[in-house]
């Protein structure tokens, strides 16, 4: 088994959504691992905190935001993942996912990825970084429902409704994002199927898409994963 430590960076996010999404996601990803017989599983190593000293401000189109760049977040993660490793000898671990609820931004030029469903991959001494933002997932309603919801000591039905309906959209677009950047993380390469390897121009594609990876990309991903582990494992037999 190949494990890839999990984690979250949000500090501008509602408790209900890191436990429907983040969490939910987390154990949606592991539970299609498992289901597919592909040796790989999230390990949760715990939120991520960030010093505040690295903040900058970002102007979007919902007005000016205080994000961190994405060097430092790298960096925080690749110090993290060793840290893991360490502390850990006995598995197989050489990645790390983390989830942001903020957009990502780089420092130079300050690129803004604002628009973009994107994930980040970087690779240092063998060690793979990869980060998703949350943030292009969200639906756009959400916030004034939950806010609407939290608002009201009785919020009425159909507002409950929609919080759910909303928090499940989030999260299947965010878990769709998350397979995704698991496939590029094993090599996988964009397709045209209906599969979540087949990256979308539009939020609706995005939505249209199957929960899943078409059969070519699932044969890849499962073969990647277990030559991975082989050369994780030095040689050694599972
Ligand atoms: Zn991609
Ligand atoms: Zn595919």
């Amino acid at each position: 088994m190949e494990f890839i430590a999990f984690t979250y960076v949000g500090n501008f996010m509602e408790r209900e959504v890191i436990d429907e999404v983040v969490f939910t996601v987390f154990d949606e990803a592991n539970r299609f691992f498992r289901e597919n017989d592909i040796s790989l599983r999230f390990l949760y190593i715990g939120k991520l905190k960030l010093e505040p000293g690295y903040l900058i401000s970002l102007n979007t189109p919902e007005g000016k935001m205080r994000v961190y760049p994405l060097e430092a977040l790298v960096d925080v993660l690749h110090a993290r993942l060793l840290h893991e490793i360490e502390e850990r000898p006995d598995i197989r671990m050489d990645k790390i996912f983390a989830l942001t609820t903020f957009p990502l931004v780089s420092r130079n030029p300050y690129f803004d990825f604002y628009e973009r469903f994107l994930g980040i991959h970087e690779t240092r001494l063998g060690l793979r970084i990869m980060v998703l933002s949350m943030k292009p997932f969200e639906p756009p309603e959400l916030g004034e429902l939950l806010k609407a919801a939290s608002g009201s000591e009785t919020p009425d039905e159909e507002i409950k409704r929609r919080v759910r309906g909303g928090l499940s959209l989030f999260k299947d677009r965010v878990l769709k994002g998350v397979l995704h950047e698991v496939g590029h993380g094993f090599g996988l390469e964009h397709c045209s199927n209906d599969c979540v390897m087949n990256s979308p121009s539009t939020m609706e594609e995005w939505d249209s898409r199957m929960l899943g990876y078409c059969d070519s990309c699932f044969i890849n991903l499962k073969r990647a994963v277990e030559w991975s582990e082989f050369n994780l494992g030095h040689g050694e037999p599972k």
